[in-house]
């Protein structure tokens, strides 16, 4: 890869440890790798200032601030203010991470709900995009999508591990699907299906990294560069070039989150 067709990680957490303490190694590792754009989602309040002092310092590094359903008791007036406050920053592209996490041993589903559906609203009055994290609450997680309009501005669901029927009905909301390294592992099934089923426009590329390595890395802290190996996993399926596959998914991303295609 020779630098006009970029991979983008629209997954990547660089601002948490271990990549911050290492950053510069991990980016030049990356770049080696022909990964160059990343959107470095938020998790909880207190890590916002570190998130836009991260971007700030990575060319072609974009934040999409929020809270995690991991955090989701943080939501509350001072915050939603504080959050409000970020989204003039012109790296923040998206809101993110939100959403619902049935499988998360944390707030309960009301109170990741509260969280998600103040967020909805957010982003649609900043007419951004949202950055999705769901895990086994699909149904839900679409019916609050449609109720809060978030079909308006869109976004990306991130680690997908749905159907294929519920990445159509995301799709028809203009979500594109997050293929990370749970697309790798061998015994892989139904991400392999779904990324074959789904139409070019709405495939995109995320590493989750420090979390979720993908083959044969899997149980180590993951890395940007290895982004690289989920990009030939989805030629591979998809029977694309990794020049396609660069183009076609950086372009995605790029669309969804309205920045200015390389
Ligand atoms: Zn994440």
């Amino acid at each position: 890869m020779n630098g006009e067709a970029l991979f983008f990680d629209t997954h990547a957490h660089l601002d948490c440890p271990p990549l911050v303490q290492r950053l510069a190694g991990e980016l030049a590792a990356a770049r080696a790798a022909g990964v160059g754009r990343f959107l470095v989602p938020g998790v909880a309040p207190q890590g916002w200032q570190r998130l836009l002092e991260t971007v700030d310092s990575v060319p072609d590094a974009w934040a999409a601030p929020g809270i995690h359903p991991l955090a989701a008791q943080d939501w509350n007036s001072s915050t939603v203010a504080a959050l409000a406050a970020l989204l003039d920053h012109p790296r923040v592209v998206a809101v993110g991470e939100i959403g619902l996490d049935a499988l998360l041993d944390g707030p309960s589903p009301a109170i990741q709900e509260v969280a998600l559906r103040g967020q909805l609203r957010l982003a649609r009055e900043a007419g951004l995009p949202v950055l999705i994290h769901c895990r086994r609450a699909q149904g839900r997680l679409l019916d609050i999508l449609r109720e809060e309009r978030a079909g308006e501005r869109g976004g990306i669901l991130h680690a997908f591990s749905g159907s294929i029927e519920t990445a159509r009905q995301a799709m028809d909301l203009g979500f594109a699907i997050g293929f990370g390294g749970t697309l790798t592992y061998p015994n892989a099934r139904r991400a392999p299906e779904v990324l074959k089923a789904l139409p070019a426009a709405w495939v995109v590329l995320e590493t989750d990294a420090p979390d979720i390595a993908p083959h044969p890395h899997r149980g180590e802290d993951n890395r940007p560069a290895w982004l690289a190996l989920i990009a030939a996993e989805v030629a591979r399926i998809r029977n694309w070039s990794l020049e396609e596959t660069a183009r076609i998914t950086t372009e995605n991303a790029c669309r969804v989150l309205k920045i200015t295609p390389p």
